[in-house]
């Protein structure tokens, strides 16, 4: 685990795939290897996003989940199998983890995310990614990023359709999660779409669209595929299928992101 993992053979080789390609090189799988990721949320979103975060060999990740597996997850959380059910999802997700890629630094927590407890859980992190379920705990995130300065990208997904945006609310120009979704969204009673229905695959596809997005975040200033794309908002319609590009203003009396 201490060897460089650039020039550790085995790693080298595992991460050919990338350093071949122009756009991520040597550079940008060093820089990977170097990121810290905190994953808000290990379900619909947060299990097939981890999948390619740790296959690209994100070197430390700190995974954050406070439910249980439950047979109706199984659908659409592909971390998961029926071994699983009944066990924290940190838990369980970490496990993949340790299955996949043992070379890889994991922390968990399997408490809920709120105002009080945002900042120490996303100290130190290059991104966040929050696939979570419900706005109180997004909003939560999205101002202790603001705050700690660290991008966030958030996503959402539900029935067919998706929802993935970079954002770098502490930059003067950019925007924030709250100035897409306004205040109205704190209360915790407002929890979004957990009996609406979502056809699995389409979580799959808002997943490792984050994950995409998410190493352009991590590669802006190290390979040529970075490019964070703030304040941009993907919607993946399902159905179509189609993928269209809202652009989000930074909101000047927003209270997450203005002065
Ligand atoms: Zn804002």
């Amino acid at each position: 685990m201490s060897l460089s993992p650039i020039t550790d053979r085995a790693r080298l080789e595992r991460f050919a795939r990338h350093i071949v390609l122009p756009e991520i090189g040597g550079a940008g799988q060093a820089a990977l290897v170097q990121a810290h990721v905190v994953l808000v949320g290990l379900g619909g979103i947060g299990s097939p996003a981890l999948q390619y975060l740790a296959g690209a060999g994100i070197g430390r990740l700190t995974l954050i989940d406070d439910d249980r597996v439950d047979a109706s997850n199984l659908q659409r959380q592909t971390i998961y199998t029926e071994r699983d059910l009944g066990h924290g999802k940190a838990v369980a997700a970490k496990r993949w983890v340790s299955n996949f890629d043992a070379a890889l630094e994991v922390t968990i927590s399997d408490g809920r995310v709120t105002a009080v407890n945002a900042a120490e859980l996303i100290a130190g992190a290059d991104l966040v990614l929050d696939g979570c379920d419900n706005f109180a705990t997004r909003l939560a995130v999205s101002d202790a990023c603001v705050a700690a300065r660290v991008p966030l990208l958030s996503a959402a997904v539900g029935r067919f359709q998706g929802q993935v945006g970079a954002f770098a609310g502490h930059l003067p120009d950019q925007s924030c999660y709250r100035c897409y979704v306004g205040d109205a969204f704190d209360a915790d009673d407002c929890d979004t779409c957990a009996e609406d229905g979502m056809l699995g695959a389409m979580a799959g596809w808002a997943g490792t669209f984050a994950a995409l997005q998410a190493i352009r975040v991590l590669l802006a200033g190290h390979a040529a595929i970075g490019d964070p794309q703030w304040g941009r908002m993907h919607v993946l319609d399902g159905l179509a299928p189609s993928l269209r590009t809202l652009r989000i203003a930074k909101d000047p009396s927003c209270r997450g992101c203005s002065p």
